[in-house]
């Protein structure tokens, strides 16, 4: 018998599935996607991270590759004005931190299952039955519902996402090639005209993690990411002759949303990371707050399976997290009203979501 079914095998689940097996308690992982993705997402690892991730074996790969100290590099109107150091932490593709623990779960016996999409969730006093979207069903004695912000074990479990989308305030996102651009800075250029374009380099491979605001069609629409689109919005803010981007392998575009789940329980069943809470990207906080959900959501479960578990061993997690993305929540709202008005000056970036 599964001990704990993890849906979604992202950053979240994967430190939840690496932290159980590691003591002992019977996981299994199940993801919708049909294999691992390559999109460079959440780019920023917390010490908090990295020392969780040593924790459980897995941070060896992240800190050998991954960047300390990068130099944010801020030009205006395309002249540079300054260069200011990233805060702590590692910069390394969020793809890699999720293969280094797949393979750390892989060293413990475990594999992620692929196109597995839970679609229907029933518990009952002694355990939880994920029904799958091709007719499978999996038992198990607790789930924990890591499927990222359009979560589907929130949804089947009724549990509401209060909060609010920007619908006007947009972003493209993607990860490109940029021969002759220098690999040594994140390169963040802003205009007078309150655009920018932003290309982050990711360690161990030839590709920047590019970020810009939007085309917009006449009616005020943003236009969807394309790789011409990238060019043309790198020409008109970088101003940098002769640099053509190349060989997209994602594309993406980006809303803020500002939402956290009414309750991370329900019975036998959690919700974690992305699932519990949505907010800003200023501050980079989004992964590692998965990671911090899921360090807790693992030992609250092992106390439940393996400890002298009391009538409330299993409120520990909610008491502890519900707050926690309260805060967050918060905190990457003020960090991203500062970011705003801070690319409006020249010489400064992203540095003001860091503190
Ligand atoms: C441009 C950008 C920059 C970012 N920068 C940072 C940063 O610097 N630092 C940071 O900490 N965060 C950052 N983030 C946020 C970060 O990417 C997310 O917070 C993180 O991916 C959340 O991890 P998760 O495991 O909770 O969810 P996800 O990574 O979304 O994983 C969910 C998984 O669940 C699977 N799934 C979904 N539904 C089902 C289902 N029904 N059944 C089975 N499987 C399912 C999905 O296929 C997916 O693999 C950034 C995000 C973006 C887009």
């Amino acid at each position: 018998m599964t001990d704990v079914l993890i849906v979604g095998s992202g950053p979240t689940g994967l430190t939840l599935a690496c932290d159980l097996a590691l003591r002992g308690i019977a996981v299994r992982v199940l993801d919708g996607r049909s294999g691992p993705h390559r999109e460079s997402r959440g780019k920023g690892l917390a010490p908090e991270s990295v020392a969780a991730l040593a924790r459980l074996g897995a941070a060896e790969r992240v800190t050998a590759v991954g960047t300390r100290g990068l130099i944010l590099r801020k030009y205006f109107d395309g002249d540079h004005i300054s260069d200011t150091p990233a805060g702590d932490g590692i910069l390394i593709g969020q793809w890699q931190v999720e293969e280094a623990l797949r393979e750390r779960l892989a060293g413990l016996g475990v594999r992620v299952e692929y196109e597995a999409r839970v679609t229907g969730i029933t518990q009952d006093g002694s355990g939880v039955t994920a029904r799958l979207g091709d007719g499978r069903s999996v038992r198990a004695g607790y789930a924990a519902g890591c499927d990222g912000g359009h979560s589907s074990v929130r949804s089947l479990l009724g549990i509401t996402f209060e909060g609010h989308t920007e619908e006007t305030e947009t972003m493209v996102i993607g990860d490109v090639r940029a021969p002759g651009l220098s690999r040594a800075y994140w390169h963040q250029w802003f205009t007078s005209d309150g655009g920018g374009i932003l290309l982050c380099p990711i360690p161990g491979t030839e590709t920047f993690q590019l970020q810009a605001s939007p085309e917009r069609a006449e009616s005020g629409e943003p236009l969807p990411p394309s790789l011409e689109g990238f060019q043309r919005l790198f020409d008109r803010h970088a101003r940098v002759p002769g640099i053509r981007l190349a060989d997209p392998t994602w594309l993406s575009a980006w809303r803020v949303n500002v939402r956290m789940a009414g309750r991370l329980r329900e019975g036998r069943v959690f919700l974690a990371g992305d699932a519990a809470h949505v907010h800003p990207i200023a501050g980079g906080l989004g992964m590692n707050t998965g990671i911090q959900d899921a360090a807790a959501l693992g030992r609250t479960l092992a106390d439940a399976l393996t400890g002298p578990a009391g009538p409330g061993v299993l409120d520990g997690y909610e008491a502890e997290r519900l707050p926690a993305a309260a805060r967050v929540l918060a905190d990457t709202t003020a960090r991203h009203e500062r970011v705003r008005a801070a690319v409006r000056e020249p010489g400064r970036g992203t540095e003001a979501g860091m503190a």
